[in-house]
């Protein structure tokens, strides 16, 4: 059971401390008052290091659709390690993942291989400042891009900061920002048509590019409408301000990315996570004069952009088999699971007569402990009291196997079965009906 003051886990806390602030490396896997650690995994399921089994719904915050140690993806990586496993040379590998994203991707003629994703988001904006030779951005409120400074601004501002829901403030989430960036950052209310219209056309001159995630999680996992992103392309092309869809997690949605899903093509992408196969990896793309901006045939390019790892072949070809292994079959299960989980998430909600909903597409759902139509980051963010039961709820599900980011986000891997989803629905009963008690 967690918390287990006995555990291996709260152990290998102890010690981490001493070294890791907190005893933490990433903000995100923080647990209070320790964290699970891994021991191992296979397909959807992990094991921690207390010998508890665990179904997998955080697959790495979404970068695992394969789930752990597919045989496909280790055969690739064990291959290209016996080879080599980074060269200051470029490699085959890189062609043949980049004509992959090209193929599938409507927004992508050219892509240049980051690390990670935030890599690939600075690089983008970068790449847009350069193009148009204007010095800001515009993003949506609360939607998160990665650590790159002018993508983090609004980032889960809190209440009290959010100013007014037609021009919302732009916030610096971390202390360590320079205040010249929010200066830098135009704040967009999410699906709210009027508004960022009126916005982009208060600030057209001076905006190098729209950042957009069009199913962000941060603000409630909720597409943008149909009529926002028309909106998007038509103004953001009349105004010569680059669009850029940032498809870090939502390449998961669809050969073709959520721009493919939602039919709207962007001047740039953001890729990552999924097509690294288990390793880091991130990619900025788009039309190919945009991403001249990188080409360094004609002398120093107007954006240089090196990276010790990008492109690594380990990476490279772990991505390419992962990308290979998702065909219209693959996607066809991911979206079946998801829709089945949506629906019996609901059902869990009416069932134990709480206020609640799933939201999300295909492969990605979150919970909410909320009813009520949600729109935008301000419908979507939780009361203190709602984040509390969630932590509550994740917890009541980690100790009876199902494993779930603290914000309710739920990432699906192709290894599931219905059986594996029809345990997440039950588990779910079960733990709402500990919150109702
Ligand atoms: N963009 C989006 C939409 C993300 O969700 C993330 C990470 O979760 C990033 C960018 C940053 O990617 P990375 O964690 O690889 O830096």
């Amino acid at each position: 059971m967690y918390p287990d003051p006995s555990s291996r886990s709260q152990a290998l806390h102890t010690r981490a401390k001493r070294t890791l602030p907190g005893g933490n490396t990433r903000t995100t896997v923080y647990l209070s008052p320790y964290p699970v650690y891994a021991a191992h995994g296979a397909g959807c399921r992990v094991h921690d290091v207390d010998g508890n089994e665990l179904i997998d719904c955080i697959n790495n915050f979404t970068a695992l659709i394969h789930g752990h140690a597919h045989p496909v993806l280790a055969a690739a990586a064990h291959r290209q390690i016996d080879l080599g496993t980074a060269f200051g040379m470029p490699t085959e590998s890189e062609i043949a993942l980049a004509e992959l994203l090209a193929e599938r991707v409507p927004g992508i003629e050219h892509i240049r291989f980051t690390n990670s994703g935030t890599e690939a988001v600075m690089m983008a904006l970068k790449a847009a400042r350069a193009y148009t030779g204007r010095p800001r951005i515009a993003k949506v409120e609360g939607a998160y891009h990665g650590s790159y400074d002018y993508a983090e601004t609004s980032l889960d501002a809190s209440p009290a900061n959010w100013g007014d829901a037609a021009a919302p403030a732009s916030v610096a989430h971390s202390q360590g920002t320079p205040q010249g960036v929010t200066s830098d950052v135009v704040v967009l209310p999410f699906n709210d048509c009027q508004a960022t219209e009126a916005l982009l056309r208060a600030h057209g001159a001076s905006l190098a590019g729209v950042l957009i995630d069009l199913l962000p999680n941060r603000v409630g996992l909720i597409p943008a409408s149909a009529e926002y992103l028309l909106m998007l392309r038509r103004v953001t092309a009349e105004l010569g301000i680059l669009l850029i869809i940032d498809e870090v997690i939502t390449l998961r949605l669809a050969p073709g990315g959520a721009q493919s899903r939602l039919g709207v093509t962007p001047d740039l992408t953001t890729v990552g996570k999924i097509m690294g196969g288990g390793f880091p990896v991130g990619g900025v793309a788009g039309r190919a004069d945009v991403m001249a901006v990188f080409d360094p045939s004609g002398g120093r390019p107007a954006v240089p952009h090196g990276g010790t790892f990008s492109a690594n072949p380990v990476s490279m070809v772990s991505g390419l088999a992962a990308m290979q292994l998702l065909d219209d079959a693959a996607y066809a299960k991911l979206d079946r699971h998801g829709d089945m989980l949506r629906l019996g998430l609901n059902q869990a909600f009416a069932d134990a007569c709480i206020a609640g909903q799933a939201t999300g597409l295909g492969s990605l759902v979150k919970l909410h402990l909320k009813t009520g139509r949600l729109s935008n980051y301000r419908d979507a963010y939780p009361s203190p009291e709602q984040a509390r039961a969630m932590a509550r709820f994740n917890r009541e599900m980690l100790n009876r196997g199902v494993l779930m980011a603290s914000y309710g986000l739920i990432a699906l891997s192709t290894p599931m079965r219905d059986q594996d989803i029809a345990q997440i629905i039950e588990t779910a009963h079960e733990a709402l009906n500990v919150l109702r008690r």
